[in-house]
């Protein structure tokens, strides 16, 4: 392969170059064609020049050459794959007006070029981009034709910008946990010169639920509801990435709170909305486990288990689980990160009549959210005064992490809280 850039500038990732190479490609770098040899009409070879710079000092494709420094390589094909342009040959001197950058001339929200009934997409309207942006204008095309079609009138689509969001600060980078990216296994790169079945095999179930966990969930973070907000500080002090800050009211930058519901759990005055997995989702879906229950008053304990959503390796796992406990009298409910769960979350269940609470957080040294496991344990420390002080055993409450995975230990966390509240019960 004969490539203009050096290595350093080719557009290409670093593992698309050393895949190529697995697979025995020889990459020249820093060469240009200066002619190809050919024989009775078929390419014998290439002769190069040497390409000195490929862009000019304001970053321009210009590529300049050595033409006294040359080389020749044998070749039995030349495949020339170099940057295209849209082939406007067809519509040259017709009434199809070009601009000049080689594109259609066109309206941008209507998609209607300088001929009536002729809409343009893609490179012909936008020049070199990406095939998303490809695809979004084609769709755009799609409904400007259809509406042409269906009223004789041109259809305005104004033109959306997306929000960006900000960098994130150095600050808060630092305190995220960096997590290494799964490798996915690629085919042997002897079969894949001789095949073309995909080379990807692909995440497992396992592997694809801790590439997820790698998301830094932008967007999903939390919200202060102005009129509520006390500006007491609380979410300033407890935000274990040094996001949340209060002006006259809370502020949690989007682009730089990691969602770990840490300032939710505790703002005094209920200010804090989560967009993702709010509390007032997670009751929601308490109401409907609790539906479940069976009459008070039976002989199996009632037991709600809050469980870390980020320790689960396999969704039927839980699944199966949730069915199969549901008649030992154990509804299972998963949550990012247990640490989001305030101190009137856990007593929820004991006011909707269940007589335990497990909560089982992640695994030692996972969780993501720094000083979430001592916030959490703080809480439940709470909750259970609180019951105590209604005459509830405080100890109705469990703290379990988990062993090794969900699947090794949880099962027998679940049975341990059930005998002891069997005894409890005076059953056990
Ligand atoms: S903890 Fe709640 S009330 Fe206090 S400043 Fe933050 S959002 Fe406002
Ligand atoms: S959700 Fe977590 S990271 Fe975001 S502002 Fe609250 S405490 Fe900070």
């Amino acid at each position: 392969m004969v490539c203009l850039e050096s290595r350093e500038e080719m557009p290409a990732w670093k593992w698309e170059i050393e895949e190529a190479e697995e697979e025995g490609i020889v990459i020249m770098n820093s060469w240009g064609p200066k002619a190809v040899f050919s024989e009775a009409s078929e390419v014998r070879g290439l002769e190069l020049k040497k390409c000195t710079t490929v862009f000019d000092s304001e970053g321009r494709f210009n590529p300049q050459f050595d033409d006294s420094d040359n080389r020749s390589v044998l070749a039995d094909n030349a495949i020339i794959a170099i940057g295209q342009r849209g082939d406007l040959t067809c519509v040259r001197g017709g009434t199809l007006k070009i601009n000049p950058g080689e594109r259609l001339e066109c309206d941008r929200e209507t998609l209607s070029t300088s001929r009536e009934g002729i809409f343009v997409c893609g490179e012909l309207l936008i020049g070199p981009a990406s095939s998303v942006e490809a695809v979004r204008d084609g769709h755009r095309a799609a409904k400007a034709i259809d509406h042409y079609l269906k009223t004789g009138s041109l259809l305005k689509q104004p033109i959306v910008e997306l929000p960006t969001l900000g960098e994130l600060p150095d600050d808060t980078a630092q305190k995220i946990k960096k997590q290494t990216p799964v490798n996915i296994e690629l085919l042997p790169p002897e079969i894949r010169l001789k095949e073309f079945s995909e080379i990807e095999r692909g995440f497992s179930e396992k592997e694809a639920l801790e590439e997820a966990r790698r998301c830094l969930a932008c967007t999903t973070g939390a919200l202060a509801d102005e009129a509520k907000c006390a500006a007491c500080l609380t979410c300033v002090r407890i935000c274990p990435f040094n996001v949340a800050t209060v002006e006259k009211t809370a502020v949690m930058p989007e682009e730089k709170c990691q969602a770990c519901g840490l300032c939710a759990a505790e703002c005094p005055a209920a200010a804090i909305a989560l967009k993702r997995f709010s509390t007032d989702k997670m009751k929601e879906q308490l109401q409907d486990v609790l539906k479940g229950f069976p009459e008070a008053g039976g002989t199996t304990p009632l037991i709600v288990s809050y469980c870390c959503l980020f320790e689960v390796t396999s969704r039927m796992f839980i699944i199966q689980k949730s069915q199969s406990y549901i008649e030992s009298g154990i509804h299972i409910i998963t949550i990012p990160c247990v640490a989001r769960l305030s101190v009137p979350d856990l007593l929820l269940p004991f006011e909707r009549g269940a007589d335990g609470l497990t909560i089982i957080g992640c695994s030692d040294g996972s969780c993501l959210y720094p000083t979430a496991e001592d916030r959490l344990l703080l809480r439940i420390r709470q909750a259970k005064r609180v019951l105590e002080e209604v005459g509830v055993e405080g100890e109705r409450i469990d703290y379990w992490k988990t062993e090794a995975s969900a699947e090794v230990s949880w099962t027998s966390f679940w049975e341990i809280s059930r005998r002891k509240l069997l005894h409890m019960k005076g059953e056990g």
